[in-house]
């Protein structure tokens, strides 16, 4: 593929677009990119085992994937996360954090990291830390071999241990998030804490959400956080910490550890008040909150103009839309999925 050639993060006049600030006062400053909805897993909260993928055609190439993103650094966005889908199945990603480096080089961007399922880190890991990657996510509900592969459908584990072993002998720092799935890993918890503590990886717990037909109802799968951390504590001593890393996750330190336990609880407890976050999809859809369906098609202005104007003016316009916040529920009354779309394609 050809080099990505960067896009500027000034405006016509010269000057820096305003930043980004939404109805309720709250700065936008982290960017999730879906950068493909495929993946080599089929998770079981995730996906349904026979998905069907978009086009090809209808993904945004690597070089308006950069344009796209460098639009949103430019108005004051200082973290961008690459998802899906599994980023690292998209073919010539590598150019990708290649060019995006660009923005870490030149201080407008503090962090550029991924959520990965781990499959594709062993190859990849030492480029990525070369482009300025740092801390990374990698995806991993269970330390079972024939768990992994019930939850994942397709996935090995050992490719993905060999994935985190490789990311950290590349010196990067590794953060496991664990979905907890009900009757699946719930005896498994207090095991991978101390896995992941014991290796210097934090380590973060996240409710199952109510996103996309996935074959089985949520409430066979969900088990709200609140239940588990109680019984955590009763074999744990689980201190609360202010430790923030700009997400919804809250965090306890470990005492007999030493380590970091996060929670994210978009059911038991809702984090809207202060999300500084949109998603964009491998289409170029803005999607300004993980739970509501209203978006905004940014791959129409991408593409009308070689300037970033009709961009910039349509990325303004949807951001005086985000919503307060969403509304996720599951109980008995409501067990067809909150929002009809996967998580694989606004990237979780
Ligand atoms: N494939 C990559 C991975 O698995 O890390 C990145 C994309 S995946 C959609 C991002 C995160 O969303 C993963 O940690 C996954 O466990 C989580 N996830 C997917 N579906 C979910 C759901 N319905 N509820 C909660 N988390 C979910
Ligand atoms: Fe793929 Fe990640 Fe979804 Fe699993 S959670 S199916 S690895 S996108």
């Amino acid at each position: 593929m050809a080099p990505i050639t960067p896009a500027s993060s000034l405006d016509l006049a010269g000057t820096r677009p305003a930043p980004l600030i939404d109805p309720f006062a709250r700065a936008i400053t982290y960017l999730r990119v879906s950068v493909t909805d495929r993946c080599d897993f089929r998770c079981v909260y995730c996906m349904s085992e026979h998905m069907s993928f978009l086009p090809k055609a209808d993904l945004l190439s690597l070089e308006e994937l950069d344009r796209l993103c460098s639009a949103f650094v430019a108005k004051g966005v200082n973290k961008l996360r690459l998802t899906g889908g599994e980023p690292l199945v998209r073919r010539g990603i590598m150019t990708l954090f290649a060019s995006l480096s660009r923005h870490l080089d030149s201080g407008a961007l503090k962090e550029l990291t991924l959520t990965t399922n781990g499959s594709q880190l062993e190859k990849y890991a030492a480029e990525l830390k070369g482009y300025g990657v740092e801390r990374i996510n990698v995806s991993l509900d269970t330390l079972d071999p024939d768990k992994f592969r019930a939850i994942t459908r397709w996935g090995d584990l050992d490719k993905v241990l060999a994935g985190i072993d490789a990311a950290q002998a590349a010196g990067l720092k590794v953060k496991i998030n664990a979905v907890a799935l009900k009757g699946v890993n719930e005896d498994e918890i207090n095991d991978m804490i101390a896995w992941a503590h014991g290796r210097g990886m934090d380590m973060t717990l996240i409710e199952v959400m109510p996103l996309g037909e996935v074959g089985e109802t949520r409430l066979d799968q969900y088990v709200p956080l609140s239940l588990l951390r109680a019984r955590l504590a009763e074999r744990l001593t689980l201190e609360d910490i202010d430790y923030q890393t700009g997400g919804p996750a809250r965090y306890v330190r470990v005492k007999e550890t030493g380590g970091r336990l996060g929670f994210i609880t978009p059911l038991t407890h809702n984090f809207c008040e202060s999300c500084n976050r949109v998603r964009i999809t491998c289409t170029g859809t803005l999607y300004m909150c993980l739970g509501q369906e209203d978006a905004a098609d940014l791959r129409a202005p991408l593409r009308a103009s070689e300037g970033d104007e009709p961009l910039h003016r349509a990325i303004d316009a949807a951001i005086l839309r985000k919503p307060k916040g969403h509304d996720f529920v599951i109980d008995r009354r409501q067990q067809r999925p909150a929002l009809a779309r996967h998580m694989s394609v606004t990237g979780g």
